[in-house]
């Protein structure tokens, strides 16, 4: 039978409450055979991760200050969702364990790894699914770099004889038996790999939202969600800073053709958003707006460069990216007129070498004119259906004209996935939400 793997954040799984939510989504679907689960997230704002406090813990145990009092509320945290729940389990011989370790040699990441074990133990008794120890199946080299083929080999042998299991997400173990984690939120990428090696029909990453939004709730009042995204819609959004999901969980799944549903465990009823790959059936989609997301990042500058004739004299670019190549600059964009070229780049990264590029560059081309203006943010458009649809970008400077913003720079890739638009920071907000009102609320 087809499986799909199923992986719960930690705000699902931060208290007895949302366990009984996730073992009522797992039940209700007798595919949901591969669960992985986060540590316990944040119960309210300011409540803290059992994650933080392992990290705590471990940095008071290196500096030998006592940690018994962040201890004792991990245990706490637990130990009140075992009460709840009703199982009967003891957690105390790992508690002891653990704060032991902490004591005799005090490593981050095995410190920080016991939130998804000591969690996934507690769900896989709870669901009454097999508990399978991550650092057996998740491995690592000794640099700290994910052996995908050995990992996938070590999964497929050890689910094999199961029928269901319980694997924590966030680590696994270096060759050499190191217990190592991914970067945080790495709980996303140990559920991709589990659904590459048990070749799932389907990833569904429970989280707190229903999926990803159209556009900044933040900007956009009450934006939609997006119903269908490809991954290289996504890899665009999310580089704009959009994101729900961690960046390495997308390859492992990706590869193998398996679709990703985020879904939001407080709303099980939602369809969440598919991640999918652009050769998938888009036919059953039922909300079809022209573009898919915006997002729009800040803190960029443009360096403006001016000089006539410019586009007669060979090596010009070349000789302004070498420029920022040696001052270890990497740019966004640069968009080129006949005897005008500027470069986006980020302010922040700028700063220490502002003055030196300036002087180099002037060095290198002798301009006419060159200067930097800042307080630029850069928003991108983003949408599959746009290169086949005329008049998309038409309508992008139209909703900009009519709010009267500025619109400082424009690029649009060879792929036609998105549109890339620089206005002055105090604008984007408003830009936004012009495009926002232009393609979906006017397309409902
Ligand atoms: N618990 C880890 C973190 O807080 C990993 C995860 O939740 O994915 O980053």
């Amino acid at each position: 039978m087809s499986n799909k793997v199923v992986k719960f954040g930690g705000s699902s799984l931060a208290d007895a409450n949302q366990f009984r939510k996730v073992a009522a989504i797992i039940k209700s679907d007798e595919k949901r055979k591969y669960v992985v689960p986060s540590a316990p997230g944040k119960r309210f704002s300011d409540d803290i991760k059992v994650t933080d406090m392992l990290y705590k813990c471990c940095e008071l145990a290196g500096s030998g200050i006592d940690f018994s009092e962040t201890f004792q509320m991990i245990k706490d945290r637990y130990n009140g969702i075992i009460s709840e729940l009703g199982i009967d389990m003891s957690l105390d011989g790992d508690f002891d364990f653990i704060e032991n370790e902490l004591k005799r040699s005090p490593a981050r990441d095995f410190a920080a790894s016991r939130g998804e074990y000591l969690n996934g133990k507690v769900l896989a008794n709870y669901l009454g699914y097999n508990f399978v120890d991550a650092a057996d199946v998740i491995i690592f080299d000794t640099k700290g770099s994910l052996l995908l083929e050995q990992t996938v080999r070590a999964v497929r042998d050890r689910l094999r004889e199961l029928d269901n299991a319980v694997i924590p997400g966030f680590y696994g173990r270096t060759t050499e038996g190191t217990v190592k984690t991914f970067s945080r939120g790495g709980s996303d990428v140990t559920g991709s790999i589990i659904a590459n090696a048990v070749k799932a029909e389907i990833y569904e990453n429970w989280t707190d939202v229903s999926g990803f939004l159209i556009a900044d709730p933040r900007i956009v009042e009450n934006p939609d969600v997006i119903e269908v995204i490809t991954y290289r819609e996504l890899r665009e959004l999310a580089y704009m800073g959009a994101s729900v999901l961690h960046e390495d969980a997308i390859f492992p799944v990706r590869s193998a053709g398996i679709p990703i549903n985020i879904r939001n465990t407080n709303r099980p009823e939602d369809p969440g958003t598919m991640i999918v790959s652009d050769d998938y059936d888009f036919s059953g989609e039922s909300l079809r707006y022209t573009i898919t997301g915006i997002a729009g990042k800040k803190g960029f500058s443009t360096i403006n460069i001016e000089k006539a004739m410019m586009n007669n004299e060979t090596g010009f670019g070349m000789k302004i990216l070498s420029v920022l190549y040696e001052n270890g600059l990497s740019f966004e964009h640069m968009p080129s007129g006949i005897d005008t070229m500027s470069i986006t780049l980020s302010t922040e990264k700028l700063a220490p070498v502002r003055d030196k590029v300036i002087a180099d560059i002037r060095k290198a081309v002798q301009p006419d004119h060159i200067e930097i203006e800042d307080d630029i943010s850069i928003l991108a458009v983003v949408g599959r259906r746009m290169k086949n649809t005329r008049g998309t970008v038409a309508r992008i400077f139209a909703a900009l004209a009519h709010a009267r913003i500025n619109v400082k720079l424009i690029d649009q890739g060879s792929s036609e996935l998105n549109v890339i638009i620089g206005v002055n920071e105090h604008e984007l907000p408003e830009a936004i939400r012009r495009i926002y009102d232009m393609f979906i609320n006017s397309e409902k």
